[in-house]
């Protein structure tokens, strides 16, 4: 029986800014989800028995704060009086941070959301590619919504997109951060997926210059202590490399229905959270069923999903066989392996060797320097046998335990 971890619904696919490296197709559409189709998600999650003690529901739109505070009170009200007792769920907002105002502050704490605000740094950084549809910078509204989220004590977290410019910048991005009292921050990078293609990582130099700029931050970041609380690419890294040996790396993107995702009209995808909305007729668009009309048992029947659980599993056997990143990946990132290499069943990605490669490569760095004796060095001959010294040698701390 799968166990969702993850459920990611799109209450609407409308979003009021259109950023240049925004891969979602639909987001000038007013859609939104209707009630019943909430209710049959929720009832049926919840009746399938697909779970463990928490579930994790994230509201990605398009942008979720642009249907009114009302409509999450009900859908909140909905998931609540359907429940299991024992279940923890825990509602989580990833938002442009415009259209931030004290209602939607006093509803965040009301319902303590999981919040995350799109910033991508100082304003000639975010203003390049985070525009209006008419082609203004968003950033005066996005700062302006942060700076409220503090004013009002509301916790959140930053995730800001690099691009060529910002990552030649840790400095000046981390004095923004500082200078903002951005206490949480994550970095992406702009990925290909599906019609996009992206100009960051097809750069030449991309991956010295995102290992300099983690390196550079993450020595800033110690040398200004309570500044930069949690930094998500080195603590969850650190997290991966340093644990105890007999706990194996869990990829939850390449377990079916672990990471589940449904659009306003009840569309059910798993997998990456972005295969849902890109156009493929060879995987129908990557939908399941609806959940208007199928049950969760009859998606995992379905034959699409067999398909994709083959192609995807014969993409992590590879990736097993070949790569010596394995222990700390688990196979990637589905979406990177179809829009880079054209299939699933494949290995390296411009995605991974700089999320999974270099990041790895920067913590063992690290690692070697604070403690020179702590790894048996003299039987190390490959990077891939390192990890399981490095796995060996550690017990995993609960200050390493990714946070947020
Ligand atoms: S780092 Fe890349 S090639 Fe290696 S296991 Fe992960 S996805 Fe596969």
């Amino acid at each position: 029986m799968p166990t969702i971890q993850l459920l990611v619904v799109q209450p609407t696919p409308f979003c009021n800014i259109d950023c240049k490296y925004c891969y979602l197709p639909n987001r000038t559409s007013k859609a939104v989800i209707a009630r019943k189709t909430l209710y049959n998600l929720f009832s049926q999650v919840f009746s399938s028995g697909w779970f463990g003690d928490g579930l994790s529901v994230v509201w990605h739109a398009g942008e979720p704060l642009v249907l009114p505070i009302a409509f999450y009170r009900d859908a909140f009200g909905l998931v609540e009086s359907l429940r299991p007792p024992r279940l923890q769920v825990v509602h989580s907002f990833q938002t442009n941070g415009t259209l931030i105002d004290d209602d939607w502050c006093a509803f965040f704490a009301e319902a303590q959301i999981n919040l995350g605000v799109s910033i991508d740094g100082p304003r000639h950084f975010h203003d390049r590619n985070r525009l209006t549809r008419s082609g203004r910078g968003t950033f005066d509204r996005t700062i302006a919504g942060i700076r409220l989220l503090r004013r009002h004590s509301i916790p959140f977290h930053v995730i800001s997109v690099l691009s060529a410019a910002s990552i030649a910048s840790p400095r000046e991005m981390f004095d923004f951060y500082v200078a903002e009292g951005i206490e949480r921050v994550c970095f992406n990078i702009e990925e290909s997926e599906g019609d996009h293609i992206s100009e960051t990582l097809r750069a030449s130099g991309i991956e010295a210059a995102y290992y300099r700029f983690l390196g550079e931050f993450w020595k800033l970041s110690a040398a200004a202590p309570g500044k930069i609380k949690f930094l998500r690419e080195i603590e969850t890294a650190l997290q991966q490399v340093i644990r105890p040996k007999e706990v194996q790396f869990y990829n939850q993107l390449v377990q079916p229905f672990a990471v589940t995702s449904i659009d306003w009209a009840g569309n059910i995808s798993t997998f990456s959270p972005e295969l849902l909305g890109l156009k493929n007729p060879a995987y129908n668009n990557f939908i399941l069923g609806n959940v208007n009309r199928a049950t969760f048992a009859d998606l995992l029947d379905s034959p699409l999903l067999v398909r994709l659980s083959a192609d995807i599993d014969a993409g992590v056997a590879m990736c097993r066989d070949q790569c010596e990143y394995f222990s700390v990946c688990g196979g990637g990132e589905p979406v990177n392996k179809l829009a880079e290499n054209g299939t699933f069943a494949s290995t390296e990605t411009a995605y991974c060797r700089l999320t999974k490669m270099r990041t790895t490569d920067l913590i063992l760095k690290a690692l070697d320097q604070i403690s020179p004796d702590g790894f048996d060095r003299g039987s190390i001959t490959s990077e891939g046998e390192r990890f399981d010294e490095a796995a060996v040698s550690c017990e995993t701390s609960p200050s390493m335990r990714r946070t947020g």
